[in-house]
């Protein structure tokens, strides 16, 4: 078990495996264990499982976490989700070691203990359709209808569930279910279906079966089977911990894990269901599964989110038992906190505004230097070039300032940053359009560095490039990927997709950014002064075009929002 974390503040979670040490329950193990169900890519939420079950294994001496994918549902397309799940566990910088279980590796004998269900009279095949099992369940304030093949004897439960097996009937035509109580209060357990017919070949066992089990019947025995001490999952789950309890109780199993529930992880602007993602995926509304809008971990790597920031993220908001949904700034104050640290200081301009040095000479090009991170003094300087024609950004400019705007104006003396003081002197625009194409601009000559010998004061600094030496780049800018806050809400019919918002991405394709990103890789992370953290794109960018997405931008809502917090009375 390897992981860089340190270890987390306590939890209710944490307080019972504590106390389950004391008293040498399960002889002082602790075994964990994360099992997504491989259809689709992992998201933030599945981060939050991913780092309580591996941070728990790895905070324990001797504690393993299990990587299972539980694979019941026969589907093709399971193989590249296997491998993305891969990925994006060991990406996020934990390892199960062996400890790698597909559920399906258990299908002889989850069979075998659903005969042993039926020898007990505790499971029975039934006939009635799913229209019918539907009717005969009854509802949250009335009682189920027993099956009228509730009372089949235990042999010819014993024939029909092996000619299932053998492939004789229908799909659909019998199910074999739990023989529990159809008046229980809790749904689950009116007589739940815990096999059915599915011909449909299974991307691991190919032919061999027809009939598959279902969720919670080889949820349960799998942990069972596995050795898992405690069975984390989260809260829909409580309701189906009877259940659980159940099937292992009639069985003669060795192991009876603890099933515990814990709040899911929601975020604000995002949705965390890999059915929903998909469907954005399946229409087109986003550019794959690790487009850097969605709220998936390959999503948020290509964005340029460090493993380190994300757990950091699953650490500060804890683990409770009541459902709540975290603001998104938070994971971008997180991504912004390790990337300060981390990344290079470079220069880029995104919407470049030409600017001409009158007094500088024609011919002539100097190298200044430039402070890598002020963060990190080990980071060291590098130089960049600056010459008579340069970009800065077409905002930094205002024409007619108003009131509070120091940046350049006409008339108006600004710094560049690591370089010199420069002086608007003149204006060129489009004589139809009046776009303004140009500006005219001297500079002092004994404010190299960015400092002036006489203590004449500047009130704003730019971020600039040389015209000539810079490079063009295409720069990705992103939203949030929804308008509302709560894009799933149900009340107006969960009708998510109506909430996208179109503005989510801007591309902009004629940017500027300093020579010495000549040699950037992509996923290689920078801070562009003054616009915020910036990664090379893994899919797109090449030599011939460098492509940049914004992780996130330099100011941070989630800062404003904790001082607020603080200030207000408790
Ligand atoms: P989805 O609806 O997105 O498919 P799921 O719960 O069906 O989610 P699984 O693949 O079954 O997805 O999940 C694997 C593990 O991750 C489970 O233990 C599940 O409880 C946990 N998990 C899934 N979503 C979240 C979330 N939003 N917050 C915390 N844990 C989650
Ligand atoms: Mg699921």
């Amino acid at each position: 078990m390897t992981t860089t974390n340190s270890h987390p503040s306590s939890d209710f979670i944490r307080n019972i495996i504590a106390e389950d040490l004391r008293i040498n329950k399960n002889e002082g193990r602790v075994v964990t264990r994360f099992p997504p169900e491989p259809n689709g890519y992992l998201h933030i939420g599945h981060a939050k499982s991913i780092c309580l079950n591996f941070g728990i294994a790895s905070e324990n001496k001797d504690g393993v976490c299990h990587m299972r994918f539980d694979d019941t549902n026969p589907s093709k397309e399971d193989i590249e989700y296997i491998e993305s799940i891969k990925a994006d566990v060991k990406w996020l910088g934990f390892d199960w070691g062996k400890h790698l279980y597909y559920a399906s590796d258990y299908f002889d004998q989850l069979y075998e203990y659903a005969v042993q269900l039926i020898k007990k009279g505790k499971a029975y095949v039934c006939s009635l359709s799913l229209e019918e099992i539907k009717e005969y369940r009854g509802t949250l304030t009335e009682p189920g209808k027993d099956s009228p093949y509730r009372s089949r004897p235990v042999e010819e439960n014993l024939d029909l569930f092996e000619r299932m097996r053998a492939g004789e009937f229908e799909d659909g035509s019998h199910i074999l279910r739990a023989k529990i109580d159809m008046a229980s209060p809790n749904l689950n357990m009116r007589d739940p279906a815990i096999y059915r017919i599915r011909r449909m070949p299974h991307h691991r066992t190919g032919d061999k079966w027809c009939i598959y089990p279902m969720y919670d019947y080889t949820h349960c025995l799998s942990d069972s089977i596995e050795g898992i001490t405690h069975s984390i999952c989260t809260l829909e789950f409580e309701d189906h911990r009877p259940l659980y309890d159940w099937i292992l109780d009639q069985l003669d199993v060795e192991c009876h894990p603890q099933q515990i529930e814990f709040a899911r992880l929601n975020l604000s602007y995002s949705i965390m269901s890999k059915r929903k993602l998909m469907k954005l995926v399946e229409s087109g509304d986003v550019n794959g599964w690790d487009d850097p809008r969605m709220p998936t971990i390959s999503g948020l790597r290509r964005r340029g989110y460090t493993p380190k920031s994300i757990r950091d993220f699953c650490e500060r908001i804890g683990v409770a038992k009541k459902d709540s949904t975290v603001d998104v700034a938070l994971l971008e104050h997180c991504v912004r906190q390790d990337l300060n640290q981390q990344t290079p200081r470079v220069m880029g301009v995104l919407r470049p505004l030409r600017v001409v040095i009158e007094n500088y000479p024609e011919e002539q090009t100097e190298e200044l230097e430039a402070i890598n991170n002020p963060e990190d003094p080990g980071m060291g300087s590098r130089e960049i070039p600056f010459s008579r024609m340069l970009y800065i950004e077409q905002e930094d400019f205002r024409e007619d300032p108003p009131k509070k705007y120091f940046r350049l104006a006409p008339g108006r003396e600004v710094r560049l940053r690591y370089a010199y003081y420069i002086k608007c002197v003149g204006v060129i625009k489009d004589e139809q359009t009046g776009e303004i194409l140009e500006l005219r601009c001297t500079y002092d000559p004994e404010t190299r560095g960015g400092g002036s010998p006489d203590g004449r004061k500047v009130k704003a600094t730019l971020h600039w490039v040389s015209a000539i030496h810079s490079l063009r780049a295409e720069v990705r800018l992103y939203d949030h990927l929804f308008l509302r806050a709560n894009p799933d809400e149900v009340k107006d019919g969960g009708n998510f997709k109506a909430k996208l918002n179109p503005n989510s991405l801007e591309a902009l394709t004629s940017c500027r950014v300093e020579p010495s990103l000549a040699n950037a890789v992509p996923g290689s992370r920078y801070q562009f002064e003054r616009q915020g953290y910036f990664c090379v794109d893994t899919q797109d960018s090449s030599d011939k075009t460098l492509v940049f997405n914004r992780t996130v931008t330099l100011r941070d809502t989630w800062a404003k929002i904790e001082k607020a917090m603080k200030n207000k009375p408790q």
